[in-house]
């Protein structure tokens, strides 16, 4: 039994970790860049969420995010969310780092994130430096395209994640990896662990004596390197988990 091996593992953790990527958001509505029915099927990610896309035409940045934007300010964490909140609270997780910028973690409860790739939940801009929630800037793309800065006007306003051209933020990624060194147990949620430097984070773990669980709805790499796969949907999955370690 893949979950209850799973539950067993984490019910002795001391210093468990969890990796999650866009999978664990996919069951609020938010679509995964990779995988069935991901955006990377309708266009490529690395080329409109590139900061050189950006920078050469925010408008054209902004058409494509506009509608990523309605999609995920509507969006509530799911079981998978609260689960893994749940985990935390409990003593089994100390803490969840995760690929997402959706801010659905800390809003089902979980309260030691690390978000390696910035948050879509505020936007920035990058001549004056003044930052606003998302949801404001989002109200005005109906009428105004690209949306401009409050306070200078400018017209690079970009929300506050990682496109790709971008350096990570070091402070948390760092933070990652001094985790991923302590864990005795990696639990890997959603992520089709193929964007580095994050897959890197479980293969420290690994390296440094974790026991290693995958919950994903397709095969990643490290599959084979795993001491439990378990293959289906994190928000039918991990409550499964989380009831077998006793709630
Ligand atoms: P990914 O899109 O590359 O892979 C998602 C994986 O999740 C796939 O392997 C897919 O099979 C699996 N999956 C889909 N639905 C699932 C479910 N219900 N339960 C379990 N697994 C499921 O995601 P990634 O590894 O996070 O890398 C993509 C990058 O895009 C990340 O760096 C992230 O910053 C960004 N991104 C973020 C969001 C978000 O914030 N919600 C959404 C899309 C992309
Ligand atoms: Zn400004």
């Amino acid at each position: 039994m893949t979950v209850a091996h799973a539950a067993e593992l984490l019910s002795a953790a001391r210093r468990g970790l969890a990796l999650t990527g866009a999978g664990v958001s996919a069951e609020s509505g938010i679509p995964t860049f990779r995988g069935e029915g991901g955006l990377w099927t309708q266009y490529d990610p690395v080329k409109v969420a590139s900061i050189e896309y950006f920078m050469a035409d925010p408008s054209a940045y902004w058409k494509v995010s506009k509608d990523r934007g309605r999609v995920a300010l509507v969006a509530r964490p799911n079981p998978g969310h609260h689960a893994l909140a749940a985990l935390e609270a409990n003593g089994h997780l100390a803490a969840v780092v995760t690929q997402n910028t959706d801010g659905l973690h800390q809003e089902s409860g979980s309260r030691h994130v690390i978000e390696v790739h910035g948050s879509s939940r505020t936007v920035q801009c990058l001549d004056c430096g003044n930052r606003e929630p998302r949801r404001e800037v989002q109200a005005r793309l109906e009428v105004e395209m690209p949306p401009r800065c409050k306070v200078c006007g400018g017209v690079f306003l970009k929300p506050t994640v990682v496109l790709f051209g971008e350096p990570l933020p070091q402070a948390a990624i760092q933070e990652a990896f001094s985790l991923a060194h302590e864990a005795d147990v990696m639990l890997v949620v959603g992520s089709s662990l193929v964007v580095y430097p994050a897959a890197e984070i479980p293969l420290v773990a690994l390296r440094y004596g974790a026991k290693m669980i995958v919950v994903n709805a397709e095969p990643t790499p490290f599959d084979e390197l795993a001491d439990v796969v378990i293959r289906g949907k994190s928000g039918e999955v991990l409550p499964e988990i989380v009831a077998l370690t006793g709630g």
